[in-house]
Parts: C-alpha cells; sequence; structure tokens
C-alpha cells in the first residue's frame, strides 16, 4: 500500500521548487510573432511568457496561437508575421501561481497546465513551476513514506 504525501509536505510553499525568472526564455509586449516564433523554435519551449520592460507577467504565446494568425483561406500568410505583436494573440486567461502559494495548489494547477507562471503581489513574474518538477517531489516524498 502506498502511503499518502505528509500534510506538512503539502503545505510547503512552492518557492524553493521555482526556476527562477532570469534562466526562463521570454519575449517582450511589442515583440513581433516572428521573433516569437523564433524564440519557441530555438529554444524548443511549448510555450513562453510574454512580459513587459519592468517584468510584468502579460501572458503566454505558442506556435499554435502564431500560426492560427497566420492561416489564410487557402495559404499561409508567412508575410504577415512581422507586422503581428505577440499581445494580439498572446493567452491571458490561464491561472497563474503566487509566489507564496503552497505545493497542493500547484499540484491542483499542474493536471491541467504543463507549467505554471509564478507572480508576486505586484504581478511581478518570479520564474515558472512545471509539471516535472512537481511530480519529482510527489514522487520523492511517495517513495519516502514507502520505506
Ligand atoms: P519541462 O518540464 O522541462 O519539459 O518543461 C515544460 C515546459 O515548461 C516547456 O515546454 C516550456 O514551455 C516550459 N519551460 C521549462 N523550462 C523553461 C525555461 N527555462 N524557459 C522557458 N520555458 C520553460
Amino acid at each position: 500500500m502506498i502511503s499518502l504525501p505528509s500534510k506538512d509536505f503539502l503545505e510547503t510553499p512552492i518557492e524553493e521548487f521555482v526556476i527562477s525568472s532570469e534562466k526562463v526564455a521570454h519575449v517582450q509586449i511589442g515583440n513581433s510573432a516572428e521573433h516569437a516564433l523564433l524564440v519557441l523554435t530555438k529554444t524548443g519551449y511549448s510555450a513562453i511568457q510574454v512580459l513587459d520592460a519592468k517584468y510584468r507577467f502579460h501572458g503566454l504565446i505558442n506556435a499554435q496561437r502564431i500560426t492560427d494568425a497566420i492561416i489564410g483561406m487557402d495559404h499561409i500568410e508567412y508575410e504577415k508575421l512581422g507586422n503581428i505583436r505577440v499581445e494580439e494573440i498572446m493567452q491571458t486567461d490561464l491561472p497563474l501561481i503566487h509566489l507564496n502559494d503552497r505545493f497542493q495548489r500547484a499540484l491542483d494547477l499542474v493536471i491541467d497546465q504543463n507549467f505554471l507562471c509564478v507572480v508576486d503581489d505586484n504581478g511581478m513574474f518570479m520564474g515558472i513551476l512545471t509539471r516535472r518538477i512537481v511530480l519529482k517531489q510527489l514522487k520523492k516524498q511517495l517513495y519516502q513514506f514507502k520505506q
């Protein structure tokens, strides 16, 4: 029988598991869809953050949204890429997690999100928490309790 992770563990602040913002690829408000596509392709990440000059979080951009924006009736309008701004097509309806939130909330959210964007009280982007990291921590707990 597998023992469940302790309540204490679920109450752990997420802060220690966050990949800090300086290690996270991002684009800025005002950048073109072409630039975002370059960053997405070069990094290989599925989605990247859109931040403003003050490092406040605004949304996420992915290749699917960029492609959707340039698909015409019968061909892909590549020439549009340079004229579309990332803020016109970014995703904004996503759950954010606060730096002081607990592991339990992260666990709930990563069921539907591959990674979570972490912000502070002022909406400043602090980094990301990936599903991979959350699962690794959960696995560590389960194995510890098994022994
Ligand atoms: P991973 O768990 O490492 O496969 O990451 C899952 C997703 O989190 C990636 O596809 C990216 O969208 C995002 N991600 C992970 N690490 C970074 C990073 N350093 N910069 C930007 N996005 C990242």
